[in-house]
């Protein structure tokens, strides 16, 4: 039997071609051609009026928070259920984490929560897109609003998520993307800022460029100690060929969560949801037994091994790791995390690859 990945990226003839071309001359003038490119197609895509291109998701949160002025005696608020990137430039910056419990349908940070843990040392919320299912987006920019507290979206996970007819990403005061192998769109390891706010996007900019501000003429002077975080030419002329089939890539996703939907119907779980005005680009397929079912993940996930599938845990909850005090009263991030499982999604997988991964799941009611 083949071997079903859980992600893998999407690579044609077009990544190859503009890789090969960075890579053979892309240099000394010509050497931010792809990443110009990138940035200028990825804002548009987003809707978003400035990107800044980056080694990774991480670093582009980490500028952001700085950029903020946030650290020191400050907490930013995001969802206990999450992965460890998002939490780890809160840390960076010096400032506290506040775990808040996630809902139970979107898996994503609960209002009712965030607004119980806001206090005076409060800057920040990290809104998470989950496996592509949105955040309660209106009611975070409300608290945010009334708090004086910055909305930032970690859109990582949910390129091609659509709130209310706005892309994931472009809502908050900033917006973080990821181009990790196992995301969307790749550039190998990558990621974006982006932002409609002009000072922002400059003081980023500046702080992306080791504190040297754009039009100063001194060369090598920098006014303050910045960031390395760069993306190279050859990943942006990779990640050039990937924005131009964004469609396809987020169509691809979308497809195989349909099939997914069809093949598990009438099981007792739940799968990513899609609300009303929304649109789910259903980065990760995920399961989730119904409370109240006898349910053995560990057989799943051996049983999926027996059969050459790559099962895939559910993120534990931040405040479960030794770094983190825990947080038991979450009770909802708690309860969720044993009782979910992401299926393998990777774009060119098969509808009868699928449809194997749909047997094994059944097998286990
Ligand atoms: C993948 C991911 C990140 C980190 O991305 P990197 O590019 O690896 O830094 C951050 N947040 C979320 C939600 C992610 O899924």
């Amino acid at each position: 039997m083949n071997r079903i990945h859980y992600t893998k990226p999407s690579i044609t003839d077009l990544e190859v071609g503009y890789a090969t071309d960075a890579a053979r001359n892309g240099w000394g003038p010509d050497c931010y051609n792809y990443i110009h490119r990138l940035e200028h197609a990825f804002a548009q895509h987003l809707g978003v009026d400035h990107a800044i291109s980056t080694s990774s998701c991480t670093g582009a949160m980490h500028m952001g928070l700085a950029a903020l002025g946030i650290g020191e005696g400050d907490e930013v608020i995001l969802g206990d259920i999450n992965w460890i990137a998002s939490v780890a430039p809160v840390v960076h910056v010096g400032a506290t984490p506040v775990f808040v419990d996630v809902l139970p349908d979107s898996w994503c940070l609960d209002p009712d929560r965030v607004e119980a843990a806001v206090t005076s040392r409060t800057k920040a919320i990290v809104a998470v897109h989950l496996y592509g299912n949105l955040a309660a987006l209106g009611q975070l920019q409300d608290i945010a609003d009334r708090h004086g507290l910055a909305l930032i979206e970690d859109a990582a996970e949910a390129l091609g998520s659509h709130w209310h007819g706005q892309r994931a990403g472009s809502i908050g005061r900033f917006g973080t993307f990821s181009f990790h192998g196992t995301k969307t769109m790749t550039t190998g390891e990558g990621g974006m800022f982006v932002t409609s706010d002009p000072d922002l996007y400059e003081r980023v900019l500046t702080l992306s460029n080791h504190g040297r501000a754009r039009g100063q003429k001194r060369q090598f002077w920098a006014e303050e100690v910045g960031f390395k975080y760069k993306m190279s030419n050859v990943s942006a002329a990779i990640g050039c060929a990937q924005i131009e089939r964004i469609e396809e890539l987020v169509a691809q996703k979308r497809w195989i969560f349909e099939q997914y939907a069809q093949g598990l119907d009438g099981l007792p779980l739940s799968m990513n949801p899609e609300p009303e005005g929304c649109v789910n680009g259903y980065w990760m397929p995920t399961i989730v037994i119904d409370e109240g079912m006898a349910f053995d993940r560990e057989a799943l996930l051996s049983a999926f091994a027996d059969d050459n599938i790559d099962g895939r845990v559910f993120f534990w909850p931040l405040s479960m790791l030794p770094m983190f005090d825990e947080r038991r009263d979450n009770a909802v991030s708690y309860g969720l995390f044993g009782r979910a499982v992401n299926l393998p999604s990777y774009h060119d997988i098969t509808g009868d690859d699928i449809a194997r991964v749909c047997d094994v799941v059944r097998a286990q009611f």
